[in-house]
């Protein structure tokens, strides 16, 4: 069994409702959640034409390979977006893997840990809340080390 941190994230449709769909999905065929993040909100500051986001970090217990859990996060990315709102295609959740174990990848398909996780604040917020004290395997610093470090400036909110 491995233990990797996923980022979902939603703006389109009923946003909850996409990001209670995706954690069935992924018990279902990536593994166990572990521990889930509260959800977060951050607004699409700066593109006005877009709503609001909501995020949430899971833990997960899984079986797969990183490469493996890469496709079929993408398949449940497309299956979501199929199902529930065509014309929104896939963009209706987005299943970012954060880290798999300590391992760094870096391959055509895959980069872990995920390249953006040091500048984004809705991805470090809801991360800390989870493993303040896991240590990035290439920068070297804990979680929240980098989020006291971000000057990301989107404000980032719990909700529920
Ligand atoms: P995006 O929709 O912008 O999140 O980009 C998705 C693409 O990013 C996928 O098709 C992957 O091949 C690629 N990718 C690279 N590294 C990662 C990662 N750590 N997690 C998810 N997707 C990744």
């Amino acid at each position: 069994m491995s233990q990797c941190y996923l980022l979902l994230g939603t703006n389109i449709g009923d946003k909850k409702h996409n990001l209670l769909q995706a954690r069935e999905l992924i018990t279902a065929r990536i593994g166990e959640i572990t521990k889930p993040s509260a959800i977060y909100q951050t607004s699409a500051w700066g593109k006005e034409d877009q709503d609001d986001f909501l995020n949430q970090v899971l833990e997960v217990e899984t079986d797969l390979s990183p490469e493996h859990l890469l496709s079929v996060g993408l398949d449940i990315e497309k299956e979501l977006g199929r199902i529930r709102y065509e014309h929104w295609g896939e963009r209706l959740i987005d299943i970012d893997i954060l880290y798999y174990e300590d391992q760094v990848i870096t391959s055509q398909r895959l980069t872990v840990p995920h390249p953006e996780i040091q500048n984004r604040k809705f991805t470090l917020v809801p991360l800390v809340e989870l493993a303040p004290d896991h240590k990035h395997p290439k920068m070297k610093q804990t979680n929240k080390d980098l989020l006291e470090a971000c000057n990301d400036p989107l404000e980032v909110v719990k909700i529920d």
